[in-house]
């Protein structure tokens, strides 16, 4: 976060930081600070319509009110503010680093890319916030109300989240897009753990729907991790996803078997596999239906024993792949459920 427009503070004997809005110093080096907070006050009455960034970087104050201003790209970082109203503002991009909030009130706001790293955030609400795009690096939720606030693209690694109200998946849409659902997945390790973060706090909220979601995209996020590190534990992770959803979607377990039996059937079709066991000599071919029949068979592994795979090696290895992969499926599909439901 740039503070290059910022003046620059003129204590005498030197200072790095830059000067606070409406004064020539840093928080640090002002002299008096309640006469410098009247002034902002009286300021804030009327502050114009215009964007305005302010400086208000290491400053401490309570009972502010700032709500239905532009304030975009202001900094805030390392102040301490209690009972703030930004009631409809407009922090987008606003420093918020290292800042402490305490009962301050965001309902509303537009914090689009706001950077709230290492933000200590106490009783506040974002109620309806639009926080897309927002930094919440090692942020800390203590009985913070999220009520419709809207996270999408939002970064919350390492954040507590253990305080944090009303917080579901519905945060994590992108009202531009609807079937866009996500936090920020620009760094692949940075939202894989994310997302372990929030599945455990929508899990603790008893929210399994929500946490099967987070669940989901976790090991999304590792396999396309794995696929850029050229892991190769990047297959069995896309077979997992193919196959299960990670285990969070059952209805692909079906699917696949269905495909399973499919592929098998179409396979035994093409080379000519099972064969009647009353006619073992039989040259000619069986039937697509008697093949898909053979592959269920196998699959289930019931086996009657009216069609046989002939009796040639690679013929009776396929058969007992197949016949391996059905109570490996089943497994997976009460699994599934177990988890989809058992835990609701
Ligand atoms: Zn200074």
């Amino acid at each position: 976060m740039s503070t290059a427009h910022f003046k620059s503070c003129t204590f005498a004997a030197g200072c790095a930081e830059s000067a606070l809005s409406y004064s020539e110093y840093c928080w640090s080096h002002l002299v008096d600070s309640e006469r410098w907070l009247t002034v902002l006050v009286d300021a804030l009455k009327d502050m114009p319509a215009d964007p305005v960034a302010l400086n208000l970087k290491k400053v401490e104050a309570r009972g502010l009110d700032f709500s239905h201003l532009n304030l975009r790209g202001s900094s805030f970082s390392q102040a301490h503010l209690s009972d703030t109203l930004f009631v409809g503002s407009d922090l987008g991009s606003a420093d918020m680093i290292g800042a402490r909030f305490h009962g301050c009130d965001f309902v509303g706001g537009d914090m689009k890319n706001s950077n709230f790293t290492r933000a200590a955030l106490n009783h506040c609400s974002f109620s309806y916030a639009d926080l897309r795009g927002a930094y919440f690096v090692e942020a800390q939720f203590k009985e913070v109300d999220l009520m419709g606030a809207i996270l999408y693209d939002a970064v919350l690694w390492n954040s507590d989240l253990s305080g944090a109200k009303h917080l579901k998946k519905r945060n994590f849409i992108d009202p531009d897009d609807p079937h866009k659902c996500a936090l920020s997945e620009t760094n692949t390790i940075l939202a894989y753990e994310s997302y372990r973060l929030l599945k455990h706090h929508l899990y603790d909220k008893g929210l399994y729907e929500d946490g099967s979601w987070a669940a989901y995209r976790e090991l999304t996020m590792e396999r396309r991790h794995f696929f850029k590190t050229r892991d190769a534990r990047y297959f069995p992770s896309l077979m997992m996803d193919l196959v299960s959803g990670y285990t969070e979607k059952p209805n692909r377990v079906i699917l696949s078997a269905f495909l399973i039996v499919l592929a098998f059937g179409v396979a035994y079709y093409l080379l000519n596999v099972p064969v009647p066991s009353a006619d073992m000599a039989r040259a000619t071919r069986t039937g697509f239906l008697e093949c898909f029949y053979f592959s269920f068979i196998t699959f289930t592994t019931v086996g009657y024993g009216d069609l046989i795979p002939r009796p040639v090696a690679g013929f009776q290895l396929l058969a007992c792949v197949e016949a391996f992969s059905g109570p490996f499926m089943a497994g997976l599909y009460v699994f599934t459920l177990t988890r989809r439901y058992a835990a609701s």
